[in-house]
């Protein structure tokens, strides 16, 4: 989006301001969708915690997408942003039988992802199928905070387990109807990709009367110019061929589930933000703007890189600066970083702010979250406001000590 419409929408919306483009989402959306065309049944799950504005799921039902949710919560943002039941599917973690009994009640696929659960849903609904979530044990990508398949990770039944999943089935009566794997966050090699659905397969075999298949997530996007990402034609190519392949050999025309957030998401947000002050120190320039990990906690919470460009002035002379927050902690975004002349007053654009930005945003420092907007067909929708002071104290119950 150009430099000069982005200003514009700080001065109509307000500072700071996420803004995600559709098209870009539309755009990574069908080349998944292109780059497994010949597998006949293909079902993409977006997954709603990297972005859960209730404008962003109906976008994805448009797309024909399903959507992956992680808490009764998100099942209920997805309703309301008119999923049918049958177009979701429940993935969470350590979450309570309670939830999961609720959450299968509304009619959603169940994806179970420890014994304990299985056994004890499979005893009280036998007649209900619930896909198991499987832990190949082998790790797709870089960074172990995100990286969900190693050995100690808390995710999925050991691959190992298999056979006492099976035990289970055979104790309950219940059925099985798909196997999933989430390796985690930022594939950086297909091959070990492939390596972990081989995995998959395997155990897929286990079980007789599966419907589908569920591979996850974990694409990886690029960050800066030239950055690694998951190449998904050469995925697509690769795996749907091994898949169709699967699927003689099993005898059934099975469904290949994917349930990206980032690889849909992260490209299509921007985040917006002011500078307040530029701030000159013995060893350091800082540009201090208008927001911090309150609104973007990536750069902290997992070292992520977020390119960072002044739009006021992207035709300025670079310099270097460290980009900070105004929050009453460390909130570094960028150390020693080269931007165009950076004054006070001048819009910094954030990239990559489409995912786990604003769902992860919160009031630390009693700051409103910001506002969103989204664009489509050229047209620009608020689709959320910021906060105000009434939302900050709504749930706040004050008492009076004049007893
Ligand atoms: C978070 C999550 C995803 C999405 O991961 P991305 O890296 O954003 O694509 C998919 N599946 C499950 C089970 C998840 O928890």
């Amino acid at each position: 989006m150009d430099n000069q419409l982005l200003v514009s929408l700080t001065e109509k919306y307000g500072s700071p301001l996420y803004v995600y483009d559709t098209e870009k989402i539309s755009s990574q959306y069908n080349r998944i969708i292109n780059s497994f065309a010949t597998v006949k049944s293909l079902k993409i799950n977006y997954a709603v915690k990297a972005n859960s504005n209730l404008s962003i799921l109906k976008f994805f039902k448009k797309l024909k997408s399903g959507i992956d949710t992680v808490s009764i919560q998100e099942v209920l943002l997805g309703l309301k942003a008119g999923f049918d039941p049958s177009s979701i599917i429940f993935t969470p973690n350590g979450v309570s039988l309670k939830e999961i009994e609720e959450v299968s009640k509304l009619g959603v696929q169940i994806n179970i992802d420890n014994i304990s659960i299985l056994e004890q849903f499979g005893h009280l609904y036998p007649s209900v199928p619930v896909c198991v979530r499987i832990n190949p044990h082998i790790m797709a990508g870089g960074n172990r905070k995100i990286s969900v398949g190693h050995i100690d990770s808390k995710f999925g039944i050991s691959i190992y387990q298999v056979p006492l999943i099976k035990r289970i089935v055979q104790n309950t009566g219940m059925r099985i109807n798909g196997v999933h794997m989430h390796t985690g966050s930022d594939i950086l090699d297909i091959d070990v990709f492939l390596a972990a659905t081989e995995i998959l397969f395997n155990a897929a075999k286990e079980f007789e009367n599966l419907d589908f298949i569920d591979f996850g997530s974990g694409f990886k996007v690029p960050y800066t110019e030239g950055d690694i990402s998951t190449n998904i034609e050469e995925l697509g190519e690769k795996l749907s061929e091994r898949f169709n392949e699967f699927c003689k050999e099993y005898g059934k025309e099975l469904t290949l589930m994917f349930e990206p957030g980032k690889f849909l998401v992260s490209e299509s947000g921007q985040f917006l933000a002011h500078v307040n002050v530029v701030k000159q120190t013995t060893s350091t320039v800082f540009a201090s703007i208008d927001s911090g990990f309150n609104h973007l906690i990536r750069p902290m919470f997992y070292d992520s890189y977020h390119q960072i460009d002044n739009i006021s002035n992207a035709e300025g002379r670079e310099r270097y600066y460290s980009v900070v927050g105004y929050i009453c902690e460390t909130d570094t975004f960028a150390s020693n970083r080269r931007i165009s002349e950076i004054r006070e007053g001048d819009v910094l654009r954030f990239k990559n702010a489409g995912a786990y930005c604003f769902s992860m945003a919160s009031n630390y420092n009693s700051r409103f979250r910001p506002a969103e907007v989204l664009v489509y067909n050229g047209g620009d929708y608020l689709v959320r406001t910021q906060e105000n002071f009434e939302d900050l104290i709504k749930n706040q119950i004050l008492i009076d000590f004049n007893d």
